[in-house]
């Protein structure tokens, strides 16, 4: 990986104690990579390379797997009872709550992200063992009887060693996301973090191992998604793969996978609607836009990154959105007041701000558009808003993953839906109106996994997450997770004589 140097990291940012070495975590040691090889990582408000990191290959996983392998035939993990497993996921909890801080510094440092949304990420990541823990404990077996005679039951078990592949942001919450219903349901796992931000995920080893979770049941390997991820996904002992990341990754995994008959959970990219309706409380509607957009740095899957609003209310919307967007708080990801921080890297910054030289020969800059005087280092970039945005515009139809808004008017209801849909991806939608019919039909009719109405990503762990179309394939959340990392067995039991026929018995 490239690494752009600027400027020196200013001292008072970099955490005390930062791991400089991070490596692999197998059959509970951690280990550098068989072949030595490393890489760099670097850190977004400075671009200076602050740590090496262990490039796994070929090898490394397959002794990760060895271990996962181990660990799921001859341990006790898949065989405890469901009450045993939630309580070491509590304490897994425990762990990662004890942590927060620690956790919230070590993300800023690595993504750029603010250190006040990273602490909020790191007690989610709590939540989503927590969670997990207590639907295994409720969960109860399926059966049914002919009474009398016959008894069928459902015999749920994990599926084995779960590959799990992760992206770069948010990359602790969304590795919680995984682990937690892949131990919860008694697989082992080995987890092949984002190359970009491998550093709060050296951390997962020493929370496990205290929570008393047994050895070679979580392996980490990490390295670069073509090498150490590839590696996984190609692996014959790993049934399957949970897979969160870019699109064009998804196709490639899905084609390998397809090698192996794997199962898989894909979790890809977005370019969410945000539709607003003339009769909509705006004051609400541009807060939630905003927040939707630029919170996280705009690197969030179901980000609104268009926001289509009904003509009437357009320009008032416009003008009120993009003053907002202007005083956003744009600074040090370590810094509380910070609103935007970072962006993860150099390569991803070049990208983002490539999309934002498109928007200008596409359409209308309001607010935004580059790098904000008081940072000339790092890969900071103002909150970017374009308007008048049509809908054959790449800055429309494209992810971009970062602060950059399209704003596009519509006419009526028919239109709004036409231009909702008008994408190739399929996450989430967001719809604003205090028309109470309107708003269900309208979100009925939005080619998404996810749709809030009146509201912005708050989700009960219970419903689904997941993508329709280039969005995703298959969904997690609550129990559908728990189907996800295990497999259903029907067991079927004579209660009295089988009144079949007695074949070669004449
Ligand atoms: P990415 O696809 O580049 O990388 C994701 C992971 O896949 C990394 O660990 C990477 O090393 C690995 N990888 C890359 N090539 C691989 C290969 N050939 N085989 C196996 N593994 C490989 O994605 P990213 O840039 O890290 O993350 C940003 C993307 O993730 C965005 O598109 C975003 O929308 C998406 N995302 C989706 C959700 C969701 O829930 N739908 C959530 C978060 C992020």
């Amino acid at each position: 990986m490239s690494t752009t140097t600027t400027t020196p990291v200013e001292p008072a940012e970099v955490p005390a104690g930062l791991p400089t070495r991070l490596r692999h975590f197998i059959d509970g040691r951690h280990v550098d990579s068989l072949d030595g090889a490393t890489f760099e990582v670097c850190a977004p408000a400075s671009n200076l390379p602050y740590a090496t990191a262990a490039a796994g290959k070929a090898a490394d996983v397959a002794a990760a797997v060895a271990a996962a392998r181990r660990a799921f035939t001859t341990g006790p993990w898949p065989h405890l009872p469901a009450r045993e497993r939630a309580v070491v996921l509590n304490r897994i909890a425990d762990e990662v709550e004890r942590r927060d801080a620690r956790l919230a510094e070590l993300e800023t440092f690595d993504t750029g992200l603010p250190i006040t949304q990273a602490l909020g990420q790191a007690q989610r990541a709590a939540e989503n063992f927590r969670f997990f823990a207590d639907l295994i404990v409720g969960q109860t077996d399926e059966a049914y009887q002919v009474p009398g005679r016959q008894l069928n039951y459902v015999h749920r078990r994990p599926v084995g060693v779960a590959g799990l592949i992760t992206p770069w942001n948010t990359p602790f919450m969304l590795e919680s996301w995984k682990l937690a219903p892949a131990l919860a349901a008694g697989c082992t796992v080995v987890l092949k973090p984002a190359e970009f931000t491998p550093l709060s995920a050296s951390l997962w080893a020493d929370i496990l191992t205290e929570a008393g979770l047994p050895q070679g049941v979580f392996n980490l390997v990490g390295g670069i998604g073509e090498e150490a991820g590839a590696a996984l996904v190609e692996h014959p002992e790993v049934p399957l793969i949970s897979f969160t990341g870019e699109t064009t990754t998804g196709r490639t995994i899905f084609a390998a996978a397809a090698r192996h008959l794997k199962g898989l959970s894909m979790e890809l990219g977005g370019k969410s609607p945000v539709i607003v309706f003339a009769d909509a409380d705006l004051d609400d509607a541009i807060d939630a836009a905003l927040f939707g957009v630029f919170s996280l740095n705009g690197e969030r899957c179901t980000a609104g990154s268009r926001i289509l609003v009904e003509r009437g209310v357009y320009e008032e919307f416009v003008e009120r959105f993009a003053a907002r967007a202007e005083r956003i708080v744009v600074g040090s990801p370590a810094d509380p007041a910070t609103e935007v921080g970072a962006l993860v890297h150099p390569e991803h910054y070049e990208r983002v701000l490539a999309y934002v030289e498109v928007g200008r020969t596409e359409a209308r800059l309001v607010a935004g558009g580059g790098r904000p005087a008081h940072l000339p280092t790092g890969n900071y970039l103002a909150p970017t808003v374009f308007c008048d945005v049509p809908a054959d515009a790449r800055i429309f139809r494209e992810e971009i993953f970062g602060p950059v808004v399209a704003l596009t008017p519509f006419d009526d209801e028919e239109h709004a839906v036409e231009l909702a849909n008008a994408v190739d991806y399929g996450l989430a939608g967001y719809v604003w109106t205090n028309d109470i019919r309107r708003a269900h039909r309208v979100a009925h009719r939005v080619e998404s996994g996810m749709v809030w109405i009146n509201s912005h990503n708050v989700r009960d762990l219970r419903t689904p997450f997941g993508g329709i179309k280039a969005s995703g394939l298959g969904h997690e959340g609550g129990h559908r997770s728990i189907d996800f990392y295990t497999t259903q067995q029907a067991v079927h039991v004579a209660m009295a004589p089988l009144h079949t026929a007695r074949f070669g018995a004449a």
